[in-house]
């Protein structure tokens, strides 16, 4: 293996104790609330470690569970809660809801003034528009982890393998946003050649799900991969690149202790820059 590891864990931790600083400052400690319906054990994971990064942080959080029976007017009554409680600066939606809920009708629901995630239609409508914004966490902190380890975007060709709403669809207009300046190709199931649009590239960012896609020959020596991808498998978690990219690419964000770790890190400081315009009294919440 010759690629660096872009390290997010340690990255994560820098912005955290950053984050924790800056909280330390407020008059009160920055809130994030969570919603979480039924009892998806990889979701109380993710919710469990929200709450744990919170506390690290000096930040009150809110911990809401609904049972995996709770009707869709129980769900939107909880975020109504949230959008009403003004100890909380930012909330989500733990994903996925159990089936027969509406996910899109819940994330609708959030206040986009409090929108942790960054995922709302105004927030991402906000983010097409080049306005100020509540960024969506795993784009944003793509992006921060390349910018921290020195990987120029500005200039850089830039092949985004996946259109999903969550990584990469926002993150193509993250990365095109003046000031990124980066020229982004953005891929999907129906891209006819996949390993050519991602030999040209400069950066690779990988977020489709499908474990190994990204293999040696489609990078061009030297690249740099992101590799967001999740999937579990028998041997554990594997990402969407396979482990001979590592002997080619110049560096590497790898799965685990790449990308995921920056997410939750980028959810607290959405949260401390909500907080910060709540307590300076700033723009009302929409
Ligand atoms: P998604 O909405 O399901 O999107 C997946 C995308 O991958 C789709 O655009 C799909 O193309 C594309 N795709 C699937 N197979 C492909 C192939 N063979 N070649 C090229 N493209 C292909 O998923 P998502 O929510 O964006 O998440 C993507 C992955 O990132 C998941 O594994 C998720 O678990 C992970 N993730 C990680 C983090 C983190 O913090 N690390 C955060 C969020 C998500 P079509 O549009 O044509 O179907």
């Amino acid at each position: 293996m010759s690629a660096r590891i872009l390290d997010g864990k340690l990255t994560a931790g820098e912005v955290r104790a950053e984050v924790a600083r800056a909280a330390a400052q407020l008059a009160r400690p920055p809130g994030l609330g969570t919603i979480l319906v039924g009892d998806d054990p990889g979701s109380a994971v993710y919710v469990r470690n929200k709450h744990k990064a919170c506390a690290e942080a000096g930040f009150h959080s809110v911990d809401r569970r609904l049972p995996g029976t709770a009707s869709q007017a129980d769900v939107l009554a909880a975020i109504a809660d949230l959008n009403a409680d003004d100890s909380v600066d930012a909330f989500l939606v733990q994903l996925p809801l159990p089936a027969g809920l509406d996910e899109r009708t819940a994330l609708e629901a959030v206040d986009p003034g409090k929108d942790g995630d960054g995922l709302h239609p105004v927030n991402l409508g906000r983010l097409v528009l080049g306005e100020p914004s509540v960024k969506p966490c795993t784009p944003k902190g793509i992006v921060v982890l390349g910018e921290r380890f020195g990987i120029a975007w500005s200039g850089a060709h830039v092949c985004v393998v996946g259109r999903g709403t969550t990584v990469g669809r926002p993150l193509g207009l993250l990365l095109t946003l003046k000031g990124v300046d980066a020229t982004v190709t953005m891929c999907h199931s129906r891209t006819p050649d996949l390993a050519s649009e991602c030999r040209r590239a400069d950066v690779i960012v990988v977020a489709t799900g499908r474990a190994g896609l990204l293999s040696a020959d489609m990078v061009r020596p030297g690249a740099a991969v992101f590799d967001v991808g999740i999937s579990r498998t028998e041997a554990g978690i594997a990402g969407d690149v396979g482990p001979d990219v590592a002997d080619v690419a110049g560096w590497i964000a790898p799965v685990p202790g790449g990308v995921g770790p920056m997410t939750i890190a980028m959810l607290l400081q959405n949260t401390l820059e909500l907080s910060r315009r709540n307590q300076a009294g700033g723009t009302p919440r929409s």
